[in-house]
């Protein structure tokens, strides 16, 4: 069976985690976590990044910064990862949900403003697959309503909008390292802050409420307790395994391109000839290789598609389900039908992409896309 993913690993995630360990310092905010925060200051222009346990948390952190209070209004899409909403709906959010453009997943930037109330406090886009959303125009809404804005980034590392990093554009954004990203460390996260206003606050956030980090810095000579958080800290040794997958963002991001490329030449017949639709990228964005997804005529045919694959020993997955008809929140969702979202919940697929996807496996996968089609047709 080709699996769906493989987590990537570089061969010096283990020696960089017995560094961690005969350091002494496992816990958070050590030499590890120092080494990463500065990789992603340095490479992508972050005033300042912070690495969390996960995206969640780095997408809590950014609830508590924008101090959301009960009835506050939060614009997210409503398909995205459960995380997007829930991390605001924690702090008594009510989330307003936008539908996702015709064409590709991403927030429909045309119909944000229509969703701004008095009540609305940020705007959380995500930028799925790592392709960028139109961020030019959802900062404009934003300086406009004096609005936040908050990137979902977790899917984005290495992707730019216009040149600009992913993750540098808006006031926050937050990154994933789950195993099922481009790069991982098994769990992990980062958030990022561009907005220096809020700095001093998110460090004490992230370090269970007190001013610990100025204290390790030498600023002051005792911590205490000055304000909300929780341990939003990974450990060192989490650190370390990231910094070993850093090393080998560029090696990963060319295999995954790679195969990204491989795909879209090696569908394409295939794609119109079943009116499947591949990627559609705006020249604004560059694509990451995070991820290759197909948009099938209808929900049957990706059922069918799913299913053909897997008999024949690949595994291709569909994705998220719109947060607007979750069990949890559509009791309470008031808007509007949302036909793009709902119709990415049924006709999306993405095929297996991972560094280690070998050259066999890839032709393999694309020879039984286009098997498919000869016998559907026949
Ligand atoms: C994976 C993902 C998350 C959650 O990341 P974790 O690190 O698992 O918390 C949030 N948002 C999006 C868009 C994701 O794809």
């Amino acid at each position: 069976m080709i699996k769906f993913n493989k987590p990537y690993i570089s061969g010096h995630e283990l020696t960089y985690i017995e560094q961690a360990i005969s350091s002494g310092h496992t816990a958070g905010n050590g030499s590890f976590t120092k080494k990463c925060n500065t990789f992603f200051e340095k490479t992508y222009g972050f005033k300042k990044a912070l690495l969390t346990s996960s995206c969640t948390d780095a997408l809590e952190m950014c609830a508590i910064l924008a101090n959301i209070q009960p009835g506050d209004e939060v614009i997210v899409p409503s398909y995205t990862f459960v995380s997007t909403a829930l991390a605001f709906v924690r702090q008594g959010a009510t989330i307003v949900f936008a539908d996702s453009q015709t064409n590709q997943p991403n927030i429909d930037t045309d119909k944000i403003k229509s969703l701004i109330t008095n009540k609305t406090k940020a705007i959380v886009p995500v930028h799925y697959a790592g392709v960028a959303c139109d961020m030019d125009k959802i900062m404009s809404l934003a300086n406009q309503y004096n609005l936040l804005v908050i990137e979902d980034a977790a899917l984005a590392i290495d992707s730019y909008y216009k040149n600009k990093p992913l993750g540098s554009i808006g006031h926050l954004a937050t990154f994933s390292f789950h195993e099922t990203k481009n790069i991982s460390s098994g769990e992990g996260g980062l958030l990022v802050i561009n907005d220096e206003q809020f700095i001093n606050r998110a460090e004490i956030i992230w370090e269970k409420g007190t001013n610990r980090a100025q204290f390790f810095r030498g600023e002051i000579n005792k911590y205490g307790w000055v304000d909300t958080g929780s341990s939003f800290l990974p450990s060192d040794i989490t650190a370390a395994y990231l910094l070993a997958q850093l090393d080998n963002i560029e090696k990963i991001q060319i295999k995954r391109k790679e195969i990204w490329a491989n795909y879209m030449e090696g569908l394409k017949d295939f794609a119109k000839q079943l009116e499947i639709k591949l990627p559609d990228i705006p020249s604004y964005s560059t694509n990451n290789g995070n991820m290759f997804y197909m948009v099938c005529k209808d929900k049957n045919q990706r059922k069918q598609l799913i299913n053909y694959l897997k008999e024949n020993g690949i595994c291709a997955v569909f994705h998220y389900q719109s947060l607007h008809q979750s069990t949890y929140y559509h009791n309470k969702y008031k808007g509007e039908a949302l036909l793009n979202a709902d119709r990415f919940t049924d006709c999306l697929v993405r095929l297996p992409l991972y560094a280690d996807l070998t050259k066999d496996e890839q032709n393999k996968i694309i020879e039984t896309c286009n098997n498919y089609h000869n016998i559907v047709s026949n």
